[in-house]
């Protein structure tokens, strides 16, 4: 039995893991959940997998939920969530949005459970940190997004010096098909249709202006320990092809699967098995057709970016990150246009951040900094 805590359980990647969870009432029992906005689906959460510990993301939302479990809320009551002990082996389900992922997460490492991260703002921000503490506290730390899961499975059981490269598939997001001209004016309307994955706002956004393909090199790189420039990219708009691994006689490995996100989440719960599945889908090669397309720096300038951010490592994949984060929040609120995102992070990781201490603190001080000033322009 494995004892989770969901962080970020009413979003897509927890609501998700519910589900599929749900199935394995033998393997799983929920103890924790942090609850979004959404209070009355938090509330359904709740009466169905009774959790011993709930936070709610503000005071006035205390009175709003009934349960026995103890209630904690806001920042301070994640922490809570993540310092909780239970009796079983502990996994903490890091599925919140953007940098507010990285204090749980370390939290929680200190508190000796294990992680399943979906937050890949954390790595972004922190990956050298984290893979330290996961080391000193001897937890482990697995990868919920698709194309880290396939990478996984893919060098299981391989020497990491017959590794060539790592190939990360991108199915392009909701502008694949638009020329950079024809990006200035679309809306944030536009850029939430996403092809292939049903997904939250922040992570679609990121997918259309492939900065979210940024962070998964740069989440790859402290994943896998693998060095920038042995991590390519590729367009792969079916989204079958989870991700690739090149060894040293140019075999290459790939994990394919039907795009469903309860995937690599069963597996990250339950490594080093592939489970039994009951409601997921077979993916049926037949009639199947899979394109392999140059994904474009040019076209895609935040993807060049993020390796310029990783490489020059410190401070500026943080940097890369908190401008990205608050870009986008004004593009969700109408306030910049889509092609202003990409300026302000350009702007932002061509500052000097060479006089700061690197530590967590100062990390999270300077995302927080960089995020209220570019926030302070459009108010
Ligand atoms: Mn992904």
């Amino acid at each position: 039995m494995k004892d989770l805590y969901i962080l970020g359980a009413c979003g897509s990647i927890g609501t998700q893991t519910l589900d599929i969870i749900a199935n394995y009432p033998n393997e799983f029992r929920v103890v924790g959940l942090s609850l979004g906005r959404d209070l009355k689906l938090g509330q359904e959460l709740i009466d169905k997998f009774h959790p011993e510990i709930v936070c709610v993301r503000e005071k006035s939302h205390i009175n709003q939920i009934r349960t026995n479990a103890k209630i904690c809320y806001g920042d301070a009551g994640l922490i809570e969530i993540a310092q909780y002990k239970s009796s079983n082996e502990e996994v903490l389900v890091n599925a919140l949005v953007g940098s507010s992922g990285l204090k749980p997460t370390i939290a929680a490492i200190k508190a000796k459970k294990n992680i399943a991260l979906a937050n890949k703002e954390t790595l972004v921000m922190a990956g050298e940190i984290i893979n330290k503490l996961v080391k000193e506290n001897d937890v482990y730390l697995h990868p919920i997004d698709s194309e880290h899961s396939a990478i996984w499975q893919c060098i299981r059981g391989e020497d990491r010096s017959d590794i060539k490269r790592l190939i990360i598939t991108a199915s392009g997001g909701s502008f694949r098909d638009k020329k950079r001209e024809e990006l200035i004016d679309v809306t944030k309307e536009d850029a939430l249709k996403h092809p292939n994955w049903k997904m939250g706002a922040k992570i679609t956004i990121d997918s259309a202006s492939m900065m979210n393909k940024g962070f998964e090199v740069i989440e790859a790189h402290f994943l896998f320990d693998i060095p920038y420039d042995n991590i390519s990219t590729v367009m792969h708009r079916e989204s079958i092809v989870h991700s690739l691994v090149e060894f040293n006689d140019t075999s290459i490995k790939a994990n394919l699967g039907t795009p469903d996100m309860r995937i690599p989440i069963l597996y990250a719960l339950s490594y080093p098995r592939h489970v039994k599945t009951k409601n997921l889908t077979d993916l049926m090669l037949e009639g199947k057709t899979l394109h392999f397309e140059t994904l474009s720096q040019e076209r895609f300038p935040l993807l060049a970016y993020a390796y310029e951010a990783g490489k020059k490592g410190g401070f500026y994949p943080v940097a890369l990150n908190a401008a990205n984060e608050a870009a986008v929040y004004l593009f969700l609120q109408d306030k910049i246009k889509f092609l202003d995102i990409e300026k302000i992070v350009y702007e932002y990781i061509n500052k000097d951040y060479s006089n700061i201490d690197y530590n967590i603190d100062e990390i999270i001080e300077l995302d927080k900094k960089i995020q209220t000033e570019i926030k302070r322009r459009f108010v």
